[in-house]
């Protein structure tokens, strides 16, 4: 099984957001993490680690996941997390 997305890279600033309402149908309203560009001025259109488009305008930042975290996301932000495990004996 291949993730999409990308990973999150190390000291790289992520951020929170979720699609506001009324801009998708409720159940689509999850939480994705979305890296910050460095500079912190963001020079085009952004794209969560599991590589949906994100549009500022159209979603509200969270201090943390909440509500329904997008798996996607939460798996390619947590590094050494997914893959096969290290055969133990
Ligand atoms: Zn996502």
């Amino acid at each position: 099984m291949a993730l999409s997305g990308r990973r999150a890279e190390p000291g790289e600033i992520l951020a929170v957001v979720r699609p506001r309402p009324g801009v998708v149908g409720e159940s689509k309203r999850v939480c994705h993490v979305v890296p910050i560009p460095e500079s912190g001025r963001s020079a085009g259109p952004l794209a969560a680690l599991c590589g949906e488009p994100v549009v500022p305008a159209e979603v509200e930042v969270l201090p943390q996941l909440s509500g329904m975290p997008c798996e996607l996301c939460v798996a390619n932000s947590t590094p050494g997390r997914a893959g096969p495990l290290p055969a133990a004996g």
